[in-house]
């Protein structure tokens, strides 16, 4: 986003407008933080602001300051509907294409007079924002938000409410601040959120501690099934529609899980396959440690994408057919992989 892009929006921003924030479909601790950091600062200048997420998230985020106006377009489409058509601003928060809001908010979010503004860290963006303020190397789009606050010289409006949602994505997307997108700046960020109120500490319990005895169980059967390919650096796991069930799966049980597939000392590419019987598909998680994409993985090969070391994808087939094709697909990249 340009100087002069940035003084339009400040102009644009300092009377009262109708504006709609949108995080990506089943967003997490990013979607959520950003969208409703947004909504607390946009508030604080009397506009008419509302979060629209596509569809629900997990218990684990129901706590953040705001939560309570966040409409679900899946379940309240009509209503959201019409606040899309009279907005005059559309922010679309930590996602990179409308496709990304689910088919039919997508086509909904194209067809709408609004401005669009895109905030966002994911990788190869659509061209549909009037205003786009898109950054790859960035951890987050909490952290944006923050900085897109400081761009319009509202850092000192800064409140509580605000950093606590900022708090949460930087958190959630850097794993903690141990990723590699986590620079010193991400650090200071976060001490001015705490300086703001955050309160760290509450934050990671409310966020982390929070596990039901299922979903540990859960976590156990997906380690049990934790297959590892050591000559291709690589270990995957898959959890089937019956596991889930058999362990009350609710919405964000298996956040995380991948990570500990790509915590296995020598490994470098980590996958998580999940069935979901309702979708008909196979939702996949990718991760990866250095240089080895698996946004580029994801794209060519399971129809999604992310950034560099995380990424999600789908695959239409069955379980075990994924899997096959998954192995058979490795040695083609034995060179990044060994
Ligand atoms: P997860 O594995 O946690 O679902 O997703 C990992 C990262 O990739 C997140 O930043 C998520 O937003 C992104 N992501 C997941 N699925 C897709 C997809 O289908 N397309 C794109 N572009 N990004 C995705
Ligand atoms: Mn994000």
């Amino acid at each position: 986003m340009t100087k002069a892009q940035i003084s339009e929006l400040k102009a644009v921003l300092s009377t009262p407008k109708n504006i709609v924030i949108v995080p990506h479909r089943n967003p997490d601790g990013d979607a959520m933080g950003s969208t409703l950091g947004l909504y607390h600062y946009l508030k604080l200048h009397e506009h008419n602001a509302v979060v629209i997420a596509p569809n629900d998230y997990p218990d684990f985020l129901k706590w953040l300051p705001g939560d309570d106006t966040v409409l679900k377009f899946e379940a309240q489409q009509d209503e959201s509907e019409a606040l899309i058509n009279k907005a005059d601003l559309i922010f679309t928060l930590d996602f990179n294409a409308f496709h990304r809001a689910g088919h039919d908010m997508a086509e909904i979010l194209a067809t709408a007079s609004a401005t669009k503004i895109m905030i966002d860290h994911h990788q190869q963006p659509d061209d549909y924002a009037a205003y786009m303020y898109s950054d790859v190397k960035m951890s987050s789009t909490c952290e944006m938000v923050y900085n897109f606050i400081e761009m319009l010289n509202d850092s000192d409006k800064i409140n509580e409410n605000i950093a606590t949602c900022l708090y949460v994505g930087i958190m959630t997307d850097t794993g903690s601040f141990r990723f590699p997108a986590t620079t010193s700046r991400t650090h200071q960020v976060i001490g001015n959120l705490i300086d703001k109120g955050a309160d760290n500490s509450q934050i990671h319990n409310n966020i982390y501690d929070t596990n039901s005895y299922s979903r540990l169980q859960l976590l156990g059967r997906a380690m049990q099934n934790l297959k590892v390919i050591p000559e291709l650096k690589t270990a995957y796991m898959t959890l089937s529609q019956a596991e889930l069930d058999e362990f009350n799966f609710k919405k964000g049980d298996t956040e995380g899980f991948v990570n500990y597939a790509l915590s296995l000392k020598g490994i470098i590419f980590a996958a998580i396959f999940i069935e979901s019987k309702q979708d008909h598909i196979i939702k996949i998680s990718l991760r990866s440690k250095g240089e080895f994409s698996v946004n580029e993985f994801s794209r060519a090969h399971f129809g999604g994408g992310g950034h560099t070391n995380a990424a999600g994808g789908k695959s239409e087939d069955d379980m075990k057919t994924t899997i096959h094709k998954f192995i058979s697909i490795l040695p083609n990249y034995k060179q990044d992989l060994s």
